[in-house]
């Protein structure tokens, strides 16, 4: 599909010198420093006329809001929560270019966190600027809000924000990360929701004695062990109603449809996919179903000492709609008759008690067909296809303070989906400068749309 116009050559040079220098301030969550890249868009905005905020969460970290604000007859729309933190680079020596080069090679701009998610950073403020200096008089505010530390459950980025200034970051609409990606001809997918996050422990008592003497011992780790056999065997109750509108959207046959609805026929599926699309199976079985991943296992002191506690941590992925007391169930019956001895509770450290609930937007709605159509400006005729994200992101706080939030950007549709599954978070990071280039008007086509 033929894109029908470009953005101005300078503009689009600006958001890519923009994107280049949000690598090169590498943003590094832990420890973030993001106030770096805060900076970086504050300067950006004020080049060119534009007045924000920014507030400082604690030292060295912070958000920043800019508005252009509307005359009051219409909804508002956000840019954002966009965050600049990155993940950890694990080996730089195996990247073909320095990970916080900010390079452009190849039609690519290379570095850590260009598509996770600094490519849509770059877009959205750009988009901001060519609207004010068009004049734009949005009808609804137009907000822009960079945030801090989503890669680390973002409680001083946009739940932050969301807790101290309310005021500043509540909207009707929403449009932040992810989504854009061609996943069948002219079928292009956007998130409506995510999955939530739950860490659990569950650890075991036994009774301590001498190794050597085992016969008729009461030992935490072999109950612990024959628990994780448990819980790696447990199905959890399936839910196919993401999966249907996955089906809907990607205007699958009927025969197609059930292989993905009906839970006998997807379990079918899921069996065959398994060989030969692992990445599909994966992501269509986290879709279904609230996950568990028993993760750390710890238990013993001493080999010749029969163990008295054993435990182990799990990381929980719920459906929106699932909250703790389902996880709890869930859990106590896949551990059936050890249930009784299990004691379940948070785990220990810095993750203690972080559970986020897994939420949705509607995935059809005027919103959505609004973002369809601004697609639809830069492929004619594609059409958008829900999806819930199975990772937490910031989206949730949006929702939480009554937006309709979704995971919105246009890939050049000539990108291969397998390998972003592997660049996001790993080797080579990169993001085409033609992929930039779409999402920033697709961003510009949304807010004309939805604010005029
Ligand atoms: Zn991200």
């Amino acid at each position: 599909m033929n894109q029908v116009s470009t953005t101005e050559p300078s503009s689009l040079e600006e958001t890519i010198s923009l994107l280049s220098e949000l690598i090169q301030n590498r943003c590094v969550n832990p420890p973030g420093d993001e106030m770096r890249s805060i900076r970086t868009v504050e300067r950006t905005l004020q080049e060119h006329g534009i007045e924000s905020r920014v507030l400082e969460s604690a030292p060295g970290r912070g958000n920043l809001v800019a508005r252009i604000p509307g005359s009051g007859d219409g909804p508002s729309l956000m840019f954002g929560p966009s965050h600049v933190d990155v993940v950890p680079v694990e080996d730089p020596g195996s990247w073909e270019e320095d990970p916080f080069s900010g390079v452009v090679k190849d039609g690519n701009v290379w570095g850590r966190g260009s598509l996770d998610m600094l490519f849509i950073v770059a877009a959205q403020v750009r988009a901001l600027i060519e609207l004010h200096e068009e004049g734009f008089k949005p009808r609804g505010d137009l907000i822009l809000l960079v945030v801090s530390d989503e890669e680390a459950g973002g409680a001083l980025g946009a739940g932050w924000m969301m807790e101290n200034h309310p005021e500043l970051v509540r909207t009707d609409y929403s449009v932040s990360e992810a989504g854009g990606l061609s996943i069948a001809p002219g079928r292009v997918h956007f998130f409506a929701g995510e999955k939530g996050v739950a860490r659990k422990r569950i650890t075991f008592r036994g009774r301590p004695g001498h190794g050597s003497m085992p016969f008729g011992s009461d030992n935490a780790v072999v109950k612990l062990s024959e628990a994780v056999t448990r819980l790696s065997r447990y199905s959890p109750p399936l839910t196919t109603k993401h999966l249907g509108q996955l089906a809907e959207g990607l205007g699958l046959g009927l025969l197609q449809r059930a292989m993905l609805t009906n839970p006998t026929l997807l379990n079918l599926s899921l069996g065959r996919l398994r060989s030969r699309q692992p990445a599909m199976a994966m992501l269509l079985h986290s879709l279904s179903r609230m996950t568990v991943s028993p993760n750390v296992v710890q238990g013993g002191v001493k080999v010749n000492v029969i163990p008295e506690r054993a435990h182990v941590d799990l990381d929980i992925r719920t459906l929106p709609g699932q909250d703790e007391e389902y996880v709890i169930a869930r859990l106590r019956e896949a551990l059936g008759p050890l249930a009784d001895e299990a004691i379940i509770e948070d785990p220990e450290g810095p993750e203690r008690g972080f559970m986020s609930y897994g939420s949705s937007s509607p995935p059809r709605s005027e919103f959505v067909e609004a973002m369809e159509r601004a697609i639809g400006r830069e492929m004619p005729g594609a059409t958008l296809v829900p999806l819930i994200v199975p990772g937490a992101s910031d989206c949730r706080f949006m929702r939480a303070l009554g937006a309709q939030a979704y995971g919105f950007s246009l890939f050049d549709p000539e990108t291969p989906v397998n390998d972003l599954v592997d660049l996001a978070h790993g080797t080579n990071e990169r993001v085409s400068v033609k992929t930039l280039e779409l999402t920033q008007r697709v961003h510009l086509h949304l807010a004309r749309d939805v604010l005029s």
